[in-house]
């Protein structure tokens, strides 16, 4: 096999192609085989964090910065304590992620990394990219999208993740949201947190027509992470992230007295369009583009963990990479579709909704249907949670795509 000919090219090494990558250096299945993995990027940054629940027997990267055991939930008007067992809340730092999947990556030599910007993948699977073209037999790519899942570049949002690769227009009848969000990590010369609480979500700042909340993960008495999110169609201007997160730690967390150490800024699309059906032979896509982010809620950190698993499984299995393995079941692709235009349409005010699932339901079965491992009857439950009306009127009008989803 020549210098640019590799059995494997993963295209974008970012969460899904490390996670990929970190499978095809562990499993003896794929010793035989040439892998090349190429970002643009070095990785070098802590560009973002990734927060997630999970059991003590799910299998997680070694590499968690904090773990919580409880929660809290603040609807408008209300307080609620989760009760995570057997669920934990785990946070692991992009930076952590990155320097350990490369020291794990190194240690396989059928294992290549390259820095370099791919222009484009084309459905032979040849990778263009400015150091010249490499051939896979089978490419991974959560690089390169067709579909404008996130805004053009701008002051605020410099460097989007993902590149454009003959841009389409958005299709219409599938809901197009964003969910964005700016975090501080803030320090406070008096001790002002509960190191033991998350703050899950809290919905009593205003929601100016949107679905807006913030969080906040205590690392100590001391120190914490607040984050301003709001699930809409654009993202607002820098000012009013700023505006929000200094009226929230002023009015809701009681601190006058702050530095700020650390920001972050991130934009998650939220679509039900069917990303993982765009599929080229052998050009299989990944990550955010390959529809891992769940719709509903903008989680992807451990479905990417999950579905990575899943499908290398399956592919040891059958000889075979099957990109089917990496759908969601119908029946959550469905929900995820009404949930997001009962939030685009605004048929049902976001803080109303989730405020209804924590009060109702106990967490766990909250968490395991996002997770979609629910049973029936716990999906009846659930659905049985919010006001029904707005769902119907959803489903109504999202009907005739509710087939393509
Ligand atoms: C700030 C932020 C915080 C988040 N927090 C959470 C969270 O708490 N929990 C959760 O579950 N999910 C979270 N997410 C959502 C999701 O988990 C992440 O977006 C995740 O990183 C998606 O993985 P990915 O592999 O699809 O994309 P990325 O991790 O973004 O990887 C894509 C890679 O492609 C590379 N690339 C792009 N274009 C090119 C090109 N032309 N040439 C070469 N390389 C290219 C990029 O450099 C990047 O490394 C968060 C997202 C963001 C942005």
């Amino acid at each position: 096999m020549d210098q640019r000919n590799f059995d494997i090219i993963i295209a974008g090494g970012g969460l899904s192609g490390l996670t990929l990558a970190l499978e095809c250096a562990r499993r003896p299945f794929f010793q035989g085989k040439k892998v090349l993995l190429i970002d643009r990027d070095n990785k070098e940054k802590n560009d973002r964090t990734w927060c997630f629940w999970a059991t003590d027997d799910e299998i997680l990267p070694p590499v968690i910065f904090k773990t919580w055991n409880n929660c809290r939930f603040f609807g408008k008007n209300i307080e609620i304590p989760m009760r995570l067992k057997p669920f934990r809340y785990h946070m692991v730092r992009g930076i952590d992620f990155y320097n350990w999947a490369k020291v794990e990556l190194s240690k396989h030599a059928h294992i290549q990394r390259i820095t370099t910007n791919i222009t484009s993948i084309d459905d032979a699977s040849t990778v263009y990219t400015d150091q010249g073209e490499y051939k896979g037999t089978w490419v991974f790519n959560s690089a390169l999208t067709t579909q404008p899942l996130l805004p053009d570049s701008s002051a605020l949002y410099p460097n989007p993740p993902l590149s454009l690769q003959n841009a389409k227009s958005p299709e219409n009848g599938y809901t197009w949201l964003l969910q964005h969000f700016r975090g501080w990590i803030i320090k406070t010369p008096e001790p002002a947190f509960d190191p033991e609480v998350v703050t899950f979500m809290d919905y009593r700042p205003d929601q100016n027509g949107e679905t807006r909340f913030v969080y906040v993960l205590p690392f100590s008495e001391n120190r914490a992470m607040v984050e301003f999110t709001v699930f809409s169609a654009a993202l607002c201007s820098p000012e009013t992230y700023d505006a929000e997160l200094k009226q929230y730690i002023r009015q809701h967390l009681n601190i006058q007295t702050y530095k700020v150490e650390e920001e972050e800024f991130g934009v998650i699309p939220m679509t039900d369009y069917p990303l993982q059906a765009h599929k080229n032979g052998p050009v299989i896509q990944i990550g955010t583009v390959g529809g891992f982010v769940k719709a509903s809620s903008g989680y992807a950190f451990k479905r990417t963990q999950r579905k990575t698993r899943a499908f290398v499984d399956a592919w040891e299995k059958t000889g075979a990479p099957d990109p089917s393995v990496l759908r969601s079941p119908k029946a959550f692709r469905i929900f995820d579709s009404i949930m997001l235009r009962v939030l685009g349409d605004g048929l049902l005010p976001g803080h109303i909704f989730f405020s209804s699932l924590f009060q109702k339901l106990e967490t766990p079965l909250v968490f395991r249907f996002l997770d979609e491992d629910a049973t029936f009857v716990e999906t009846l439950r659930l659905l049985n949670a919010p006001p029904a009306l707005p769902f119907l009127k959803a489903a109504f009008r999202q009907m005739k795509k509710l087939f393509y989803v």
